[in-house]
């Protein structure tokens, strides 16, 4: 039985020119960026033009651009760093209910060490208000940390209007932009965004390597201390072949980005049409307007998410709760918490349908048409 691969938004298998750059970089490109002989130059060049990609990506300059072990780090380097070099400044953050558990455990530890911080609510299709953000910020907020895009239901957040209410506030404006990246056109500097988290895996690039875009004019306590790399803000020999293949992808989404997302369009609308012709019964989770084009997110009367997802992995479909899984019991997911409450059928019939580059139509059908049988025998 071929697998029917729906789960792009946790990760997504590298494209193949990703793969040939990643092995070819392995094989050749095998001296420290920061050793000054020959061997060390060509890793450094290779770096450099590496970083240059990733800045033109979100029209950063390259200084701006701090290669990290993925978005869980970029994330976790963008807030203890804004904490630790600005408490004097104010103690205050803001984030919202929704965020990854990358942003919402590092606040609950900053909130241990003496932080304040606000957890913005969401409206039923998760998105924050701009009256809530405002009534929210004080004189001393230091940073608000609003995701670009969820990663479980894939609303996309007012971006935009959110970096220009901040750009004349103390506070440092951090998206974390995992999922959004790839998917939507960022411009930082247009959005006033002073720093931007992004994870290379979901871009069908290697996993394990991300980056932090930080504006120029801001310093970040790092979290890493030792060699002198990454402009002394994050220690550590750099893992060039994968920065390198990081980049590749980067170029690949940036050169498709339009026709990807079309395909992408094209495999949801797809699915989702199966279902209705199927006589499903299902709701979308999240906000259709504003929606990242390869997830979908449905709420599914009379199921159980834990036993429905066992029944599409034996059918051959790869899906998600997008929630923790722990010791295999699913924990209800916090973001359809704070769109809908703690006592909704949502939190117990809801699964994530993520859609990638190898995905076909035929598959979107097919996988429709399996729901449909197991949902209606
Ligand atoms: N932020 C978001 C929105 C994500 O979806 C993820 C990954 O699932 C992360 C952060 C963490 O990124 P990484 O897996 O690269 O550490």
């Amino acid at each position: 039985m071929n697998r029917i691969y729906l789960d792009h938004a946790a990760t997504t298998p590298m494209a193949e020119q990703v793969v040939h750059t990643l092995v070819e970089e392995m094989n050749n490109v095998y001296g420290n960026a920061s050793s000054i002989h020959q061997t060390g130059r060509i890793a450094r060049k290779k770096l450099d033009d590496a970083r240059r990609i990733l800045a033109q990506s979100i029209g950063a300059q390259e200084i701006e651009i701090t290669i990290t072990s993925g978005g869980t780090e970029a994330d976790n380097y963008a807030l203890f760093g804004t904490a630790y070099a600005r408490k004097a400044l104010g103690k205050h953050i803001i984030t919202t209910q929704i965020e990854h558990h990358a942003i919402l455990h590092a606040c609950q530890q900053l909130e241990k060490e003496g932080f304040e911080i606000t957890y913005l609510p969401v409206d039923q299709t998760g998105l924050i208000s701009i009256d809530d953000l405002k009534k929210a910020l004080r004189q001393d907020t230091i940073l608000v940390s609003i995701m670009f895009a969820n990663n479980e239901v894939g609303t996309i957040q007012p971006i935009k209007e959110i970096g220009n209410l901040l750009k004349d506030h103390q506070a440092y404006f951090h998206t974390d932009a995992v999922q959004a990246y790839g998917s939507v056109s960022i411009d930082v500097k247009e959005t006033y965004i002073d720093l931007l988290s992004v994870s290379s895996h979901k871009i069908n690039g290697p996993k394990g390597i991300g980056f932090l875009y930080q504006n120029k004019d801001i310093y970040l306590k790092p979290l890493l201390y030792g060699g002198q790399q990454e402009r002394k803000k994050r220690a550590g020999t750099e893992n060039v072949p994968a920065i390198v293949a990081f980049a590749k992808a980067v170029e690949i989404k940036q050169q498709n980005i339009k026709k990807s997302n079309e395909h992408y369009r094209t495999l949801r609308d797809t699915f989702v049409e199966q279902l209705q012709t199927n006589g499903v019964e299902f709701k979308i989770n999240g906000s259709l307007e504003n929606l990242l084009p390869h997830v979908v997110n449905v709420s599914i009367p009379k199921t159980d998410v834990e036993t429905f997802l066992v029944q599409l992995d034996l059918a051959g479909i790869d899906a998600s709760s997008g929630s923790a899984c722990t010791a295999g019991s699913i924990d209800p997911s916090h973001v359809l918490v704070a769109m809908y409450g703690e006592k909704t059928p949502e939190l117990r019939n809801s699964v994530r349908f993520s859609f990638g580059l190898n995905n076909t139509k035929e598959e979107a059908i097919e996988a429709a048409n399996k729901i449909s049988k197991i949902i209606l025998g």
